[in-house]
């Protein structure tokens, strides 16, 4: 069946205009931050994902749909074998200026591999996921990984001209000491740095109060020590942005827990097996996969429907952190 020639913006029914979509392109990971894995997980049979012309055609889909910014993500993005012919598939858009851009999000292990074919592609910025700066509590974060990789990683991205953003979850304890050597490690280098609450998305295995904390209460004893001046762009993103006088960086922060912004959500998201997800707060989510494989006509008309079950807001709540407020782990969908 031909695709709708001029299909109509995605709005939902609270008048957000949809232009972002966030694809995860497999559930599976190098490392299993504590955060967001348990430390055995199960992942999905191989025969599960979307294959590389579903996601490819899928994209399309939601291309033709108005949106305007595609962010690779996964569990790790670049695990997967053949992820370099989807972007190589979806700079097409870029360069036909369907889209503003192509980004990934990424733990930064094999980056060093990938960097200047990302630039080929016409990537131009990239985020990384780094915590700390410590061998060990790096280690121990992600129960499997060698930071080593990662610096390399950020070396090769930015001699391949990628502009990159550090993304670190917040913690209690030693993040709150560590948290001045990566702003000035990342404003140091030219990257920018933005700091994220931690959610409660499927079970770690480990108790979320003991963690978590508050970026208000971490932004205010931040103002102790550096000149913070806030930022008036806004990307209709989930961050809040300051300017660090003493660096010149800009650092972000993402709240959801203590700072609701989904009055500006323009995003949705696509998992590995083609569930749609419209917002990554709820459980709500469509099959994508079965009516990819009948018809485009199709997938249009759910993708639009879905749209308009984009629930008000997140049910993120930062006095009930033991439960998770999904079930499913931030791997599944990718943040
Ligand atoms: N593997 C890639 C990475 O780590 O960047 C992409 C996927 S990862 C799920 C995306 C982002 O989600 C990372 O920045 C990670 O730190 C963050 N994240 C994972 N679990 C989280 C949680 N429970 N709360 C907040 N952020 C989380
Ligand atoms: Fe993997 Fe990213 Fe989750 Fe860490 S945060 S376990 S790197 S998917």
């Amino acid at each position: 069946m031909p695709l709708d020639a001029t299909p109509a913006p995605l709005v939902d029914s609270f008048g957000r205009t949809v232009s972002y979509l966030r694809l995860s392109v497999t559930d599976r990971c190098d490392l299993r931050c504590t955060y967001c894995m348990a430390e055995k997980m199960t992942f999905l049979p191989r025969r599960d994902l979307l294959s590389l012309e579903e996601l490819a055609r899928l994209s399309d889909i939601f291309i033709r749909q108005g949106v305007r910014k595609l962010r690779i993500t996964g569990g790790e993005p670049l695990v997967r074998r053949d992820v370099m012919d989807l972007f190589r598939n979806l700079s097409g858009h870029l360069r036909r200026g369907r889209l503003d851009e192509l980004t990934l999000t990424t733990n930064g292990t094999l980056l060093a591999r990938h960097a200047d074919e990302l630039a080929d592609c016409g990537v131009q910025r990239v985020n990384v996921s780094l915590d700390t700066l410590d061998p060990e509590r790096y280690r121990a974060i992600t129960r499997l990984g060698d930071i080593r990789m990662v610096l390399a990683g950020l070396e090769a991205a930015q001699a391949a001209g990628l502009r990159v953003k550090l993304n670190a979850v917040a913690s209690r304890g030693m993040f709150e000491h560590e948290v001045d050597d990566l702003i000035r490690f990342a404003h140091g280098r030219g990257m920018d740095l933005t700091l994220i609450e931690e959610m409660p998305l499927g079970d770690t295995g480990l108790d979320r109060n003991e963690s978590v904390i508050s970026l208000r209460a971490l932004q205010a004893d931040l103002a102790n020590r550096w000149t913070l001046t806030p930022e008036r762009r806004s990307s209709g993103g989930p961050a809040r942005y300051v300017r660090v006088a003493e660096t010149g960086g800009q650092l972000g922060f993402i709240s959801p827990m203590s700072c609701n912004f989904c009055a500006l959500c323009n995003r949705v998201r696509v998992s590995c097996t083609g569930r749609f997800y419209s917002c990554m707060g709820d459980e709500g989510s469509v099959d994508l996969r079965a009516p990819l494989r009948r018809s485009v006509a199709e997938v249009q008309s759910t993708i639009r429907q879905a749209i308009l079950m984009k629930p008000e807001r997140h049910r993120f709540d930062l006095s009930r952190m033991a439960e998770p407020a999904v079930s499913r782990h931030m791997s599944a969908l990718g943040g």
